[in-house]
């Protein structure tokens, strides 16, 4: 007898559904889609148990007659395209006709629905294993979708399901997402009887912005590009977060995940961010449906965009020309006065490290902390102090300045001082173009041998950013030119350097990246180093240029350059006060 047998329909279905809906968050995802897809301005999400319990999503959208609504809960019926060209000028968020039969095969399901203009409403209830009902009931106009007891049917799936507060977490992030998408539209989310979130419809997007993480309405860097094909609305806040989180992707406002586009985005923002921080970025990039394919994946989060170059392109300037908006708008020195002495908790070295944190310009994340950092830090000075109130005082581990100033101390790491003015004078001496010089002798190099063909399929890259190569033989090739900026009789160290992290961080060749990350190598490789002894007058001047660079508190691997304490805060350690 053969060993291969057809699945029940019913295990195939359960094992389909359990694609699309992979947690209680892929049903209020898929809840909330149908809802703004069907235009509603008011949309109520309310959950139970980190939605194990319950899930529901209230719209007051077009709503659905009640043939219609019987069907909509079949399997692979959709109201939203008809053939597969439907595809290319898709303007709505659903379009697989599979969430409310997936949904279905693992909950006890729940649908009421008025038509728009219709007297009477219509009530569907669906429980595993046996089919759909309809009968007439009694609804407001637009539609209600209640679900409970998910995945009861699949005991393996449930058994996954992360804590309730892990679960809220994800539902809160859907809603968050579809919020900063449709700021026109009204959402309420409540979660085990607390109200979560309430937001009315929102005038602009920076109104629904700020009231998703309030206090951010001021800080936002907004920057529009429009190209040919697709547009950019780009915020960007100088607000940082320790990891991506606070990063919003939206292709035609659907939220998306796109690791490359992300990278495009923070590759300006390094040396600007702190290290290991991210910028708060809102990037909307609206384009003809024609140029980007959405079907790739059931949860709709991966979307393939085709004109990447170009996008990217516009994608890197707007960042770049958001950062100079928020170099302008300096983050303010916060410079205690003698009326906010820390606290006793300040005196652990952790707590200190925070204190200089802010104190250096760092910007706190959103929520408690940053609350506790503004008030606690005193009054915004503004500008930095000049240098002729700086007393140098020595150097200390051959790396650290130590300057006195009338209420405060500062040290500075010298190397990462000196990195930061290079930078920022080699970049501004590289301009639009990057002025080269051509080498008296060529500098031989051999890639490792899987990097060979990337090398020779980016040469034009690699002269964009100033750096010449030309195959030379069957596996090395030869450096021609390097950015003017190098300094003489480094060439060779600098570029060696270069190509060396080059291949160890899997830089992309890009030519925008590729003379980013070379600034970054020669400012490094030229500095002063740890161990270098300045005097009194280097050390001074020093000082002076970091005061006059764009970003004068990191260098531009984004590790701080200078901290200071203040002088109430010393006194305070010594118990003086
Ligand atoms: P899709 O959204 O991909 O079309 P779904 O299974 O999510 O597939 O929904 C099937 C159909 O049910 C939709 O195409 C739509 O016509 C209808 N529908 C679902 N939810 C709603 C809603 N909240 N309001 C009005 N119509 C809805
Ligand atoms: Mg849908």
């Amino acid at each position: 007898m053969g060993q291969i047998t057809r699945l029940p329909q019913e295990v195939y279905e359960k094992i389909a559904a359990g694609e699309v809906i992979d947690g209680p968050y892929s049903v209020v995802r898929e809840l909330l889609d149908n809802a703004l897809d069907a235009g509603a301005d008011e949309i109520i999400v309310t959950v139970n148990d980190g939605g194990k319990s319950l899930i529901s999503v209230r719209d007051n959208g077009s709503g659905m007659a009640g043939e219609d609504a019987l069907l909509a809960v079949g399997r692979h019926t959709t109201s939203k395209i008809r053939t597969m060209e439907d595809l290319d000028t898709l303007a709505s968020m659903g379009f697989r006709g599979e969430a409310l039969s997936s949904i279905c095969a693992v909950s006890d399901f729940t649908l009421t629905t008025r038509k728009v203009g219709e007297g009477h409403g219509t009530k569907i209830v669906s429980n595993p294993g046996s089919p759909p009902r309809s009968a007439p009931a009694a609804s407001n106009p637009g539609t209600t979708v209640s679900v409970k007891n998910l995945f009861t049917t699949l005991p393996a799936r449930k058994k996954f399901l992360k804590s309730n507060r892990a679960e809220l977490m994800k539902i809160k992030a859907e809603v968050v997402k579809k919020a900063i998408g449709f700021h026109e539209r009204g959402f309420r989310y409540t979660a085990d009887e607390r109200p979560v979130l309430n937001l009315k419809p929102a005038q602009n997007r920076a109104e629904r912005i700020d009231g998703l993480f309030p206090g951010t309405g001021d800080d936002l860097v907004l920057i529009n590009r429009e190209e040919e094909g697709f547009k950019l609305d780009l915020f960007l806040s100088r607000r940082t977060m320790p990891n991506r989180s606070g990063q919003y992707l939206f292709v035609n406002n659907r939220p998306v995940v796109d690791r490359s586009i992300l990278y495009t985005i923070n590759s300006p923002c390094r040396g600007i961010a702190p290290a290991g921080r991210f910028f708060f970025v809102f990037m909307f990039i609206t384009i003809d449906s024609a140029l980007i394919d959405v079907n790739v994946h059931p949860s709709k989060n991966e979307i393939k965009l085709q004109p990447s170059s170009r996008v990217n392109a516009a994608l890197h300037s707007a960042v770049r020309e958001a950062l100079s908006g928020v170099k302008l708008a300096r983050v303010p020195y916060k410079s205690p006065d003698a009326g906010s002495v820390p606290g006793p908790d300040l005196l652990v070295p952790r707590a200190v490290e925070e204190r200089s944190a802010v104190y250096y310009g760092e910007s706190p994340e959103f929520g408690e902390r940053a609350a506790a950092l503004e008030t606690g830090s005193g009054t915004t000075a503004g500008g930095i102090p000049s240098v002729d109130r700086l007393y140098y005082r020595g150097c200390f581990y051959h790396t650290y300045l130590l300057f006195e100033e009338e209420n405060s101390i500062l040290i500075v790491d010298q190397h990462a001082a000196h990195e930061r003015i290079l930078f920022e004078n080699m970049q501004a001496s590289s301009g639009d173009g990057v002025l080269v010089k051509r080498l008296l002798v060529p500098l031989n190099f051999t890639p490792p041998a899987d990097r060979y063909g990337e090398m020779a399929e980016n040469i034009d890259a690699f002269r964009e950013a100033g750096i010449e190569i030309e195959p030379f033989g069957d596996e090395s090739f030869n450096v021609v030119t390097v950015p003017a900026y190098v300094p003489e009789k480094r060439e060779e160290e600098i570029v060696s350097l270069f190509f060396d992290r080059f291949y160890r961080e899997g830089v992309p060749a890009r030519a925008g990246d590729l003379r980013a990350f070379f600034l970054e190598t020669a400012a490094c490789r030229s500095a002063v180093k740890e161990g270098d002894v300045l005097g009194e007058e280097e050390a001074l001047s020093l000082v002076d240029d970091l005061f006059d660079c764009n970003v004068p508190h990191l260098c531009p691997h984004g590790r701080p350059t200078f901290v200071r304490y203040t002088k109430a805060y010393i006194e305070k350690v010594f118990k003086r006060r």
